[in-house]
């Protein structure tokens, strides 16, 4: 339920109806609006009697929110969330484009890859130090030195960084170097670090799963905002099919789906989703046109080399081809 106050409503008004929700054995959080604030009330298994709180002092009215997911909906925050990190909005007019290699290799490959993506117009770049591999021989990223060179590649380039937290453990780490924390699509339903991901004060990048729906998405969405982290940026990078020829399907239309009901920014992954590069060009196109907030993409000065991911990361030219196409469809709409 959301409880609204009335425009002149005072910050003890506010209180008054939190700690009376906390009374009645509740959660009260607090959601200020261009106009008023609402109270959004969250632990409720069913219905809330209301009379009493349409009772209290500034309050002007009350609303059911018809989802499972509460902070997440639009029913509760009817504006798209636009989240801010220095000169670069995430959920404004413009796409951002999040662009990089799988992993981080070593400090020559990231700095060569980091420069080449700026040129073209790229604001944040992507690299995992910590690799969530489906082989346990396959490289399992470099750690703290890895994020050590991606804290590198930002103050040599000024480009922000998104770097993924495998657990509870590294996202300690991964905290302290990154601009926007990724949790992994085999991490969407990791709620112990969901939770974690809640008390930080950086972005979370939230990674869909391979089978989970939008819901699933979306109530995952909803442990990190319930645990009081706002700024959560999700990510369509593909889902599992029956059809084998890409490594995942990009579902296109998850992107305006997830916009009706939701306020939060949505990127899309056409790497990892194509699994392929031949593909990464008009997926993107198709993620841009659709209304998807921007791209998080794999880029690699030399893909055959590359440790992980290589077949579909693109080259320097196809990503100068890419921002190019993208630049005109962001004129067109
Ligand atoms: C990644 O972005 O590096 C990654 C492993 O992606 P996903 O979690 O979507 O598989
Ligand atoms: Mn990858």
């Amino acid at each position: 339920m959301l409880v609204i106050m009335k425009n002149n409503a005072t910050e003890e008004q506010v209180q008054s109806v939190i700690s009376h929700v906390e009374g009645l054995g509740y959660r009260g959080i607090p959601i200020p609006g261009a106009l008023r604030t609402a109270v959004c009330i969250v632990g409720n298994q069913g219905f809330i009697e209301d009379s009493q709180l349409l009772s209290l002092e500034g309050v002007k009215e009350t609303l059911r929110v018809t989802k499972p997911y509460k902070l997440v909906s639009r029913e509760t925050h009817p504006q798209p969330t636009v989240i801010t990190l220095g000169e670069v909005t995430i959920g404004g007019k413009e796409p951002v484009i999040m662009a990089g290699p799988c992993a981080v290799e070593n400090e020559e490959q990231c700095l060569t890859i980091a420069r080449i993506v700026k040129q073209y117009g790229a604001k944040i770049f992507r690299g995992g130090a910590y690799k969530p591999r489906t082989s346990p021989y396959s490289f399992q990223g470099l750690g703290e030195e890895g994020l050590k060179i991606l804290a590198k590649v930002r103050h040599n380039t000024g480009l922000l960084i998104v770097t993924e937290a495998t657990d509870q453990e590294n996202i300690n780490l991964v905290e302290e170097y990154a601009d926007i924390i990724q949790i992994g699509a085999r991490n969407m339903q990791n709620y112990a670090l969901l939770k974690r991901a809640g008390h930080t004060s950086k972005p979370i990048l939230l990674k869909r799963g391979f089978a989970a729906t939008i819901e699933e998405l979306l109530m995952s969405a909803e442990y990190i905002m319930s645990e009081g982290n706002s700024r959560v940026i999700l990510c369509e990078r593909g889902i599992r099919t029956f059809t084998d020829n890409t490594r995942n399907t990009l579902d296109i239309s998850a992107i305006p789906s997830i916009k009706e009901v939701s306020h939060l920014p949505v990127m899309v992954d056409p790497s990892h989703a194509a699994g392929r590069r031949e593909y990464v060009i008009p997926l993107s196109k198709g993620a841009i046109a659709v209304g998807a907030d921007g791209l998080i993409v794999e880029v690699h000065h030399d893909p055959p080399r590359s440790v992980s991911d290589g077949r579909q990361s693109i080259y320097p030219d196809q990503f100068a081809t890419l921002m190019r196409e993208i630049q005109r469809l962001t004129v067109l709409n």
